[in-house]
């Protein structure tokens, strides 16, 4: 058995039986696919004789342009869960497009529906380092129309990169103590991934940029 890869890298083709002395070389592969998963169809090598034909699985790996589901945990330095998909629906994405944080886009390259893998993902590719600057006090006024501001309230303020969202850390007499920083931001993320699902993204989710259907957009 021999895997070949095609030029696009969505695929890895397993073959069975009879196996062409050029296996491994993806150049002048031609191959009929007829389904994005299973096995079956035809693959004709022209190094083969003309007509050779070989079983093959269709395993699809993930990369751009492909939707991918997975479970995960996501711990922090010392083992605390932070959030799981744990009894709940794996998430679903498009792949390459920014939806996950950058270190576990990466390390989702290539893998199937299947793999089980763990990933630590650094603050810079993760949620991004921990901003002092976006850490202020503001006097009470500045909330003008919030009668009762509480701790883990959040509000949209202004930044240096735009809109960002604040969260109330502390309210301490007319100070608000508030913090602009992803509250995952400056952290290490330890990733514990199920990989459960990958197909082809259709057409229409490509143009839209998200997922349609199951885990994705209704509409
Ligand atoms: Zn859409």
């Amino acid at each position: 058995m021999c895997s070949v890869s095609l030029k696009r890298g969505r695929f890895t083709i397993a073959l069975y039986g009879q196996i062409p002395a050029r296996c491994g070389a993806d150049e002048g592969v031609i191959l009929h696919v007829s389904g994005a998963h299973g096995v079956g169809g035809t693959l004709g090598n022209p190094s083969a004789k003309v007509g050779a034909f070989y079983l093959y699985e269709i395993i699809m790996q993930i990369a751009d342009q492909t939707v991918a589901s997975f479970h995960y945990t996501l711990t922090d330095d010392n083992g605390q869960v932070i959030d799981s998909s744990q009894g709940r629906e794996p998430l679903t994405y498009l792949h390459g497009t920014g939806q996950i944080v950058p270190g576990l886009e990466k390390a989702m390259v290539g893998r199937v529906a299947g793999d089980q893998f763990k990933v630590q993902v650094a603050p810079g590719e993760g949620y991004g380092e921990h901003h002092p600057e976006l850490m202020q006090e503001l006097p009470r006024e500045a909330f003008q129309g919030v009668e009762d501001i509480q701790p883990g309230m959040q509000f949209q303020g202004h930044g240096p990169q735009g809109v960002i969202n604040v969260t109330v850390t502390k309210v301490d007499g007319e100070k608000v103590h508030i913090d602009g920083n992803h509250p995952l931001a400056g952290q290490t993320l330890h990733f514990d991934i199920e990989v459960t699902d990958v197909r082809e993204a259709s057409a229409e989710e490509l143009a839209h940029g998200h997922v349609h259907g199951e885990g994705g957009h209704h509409h």
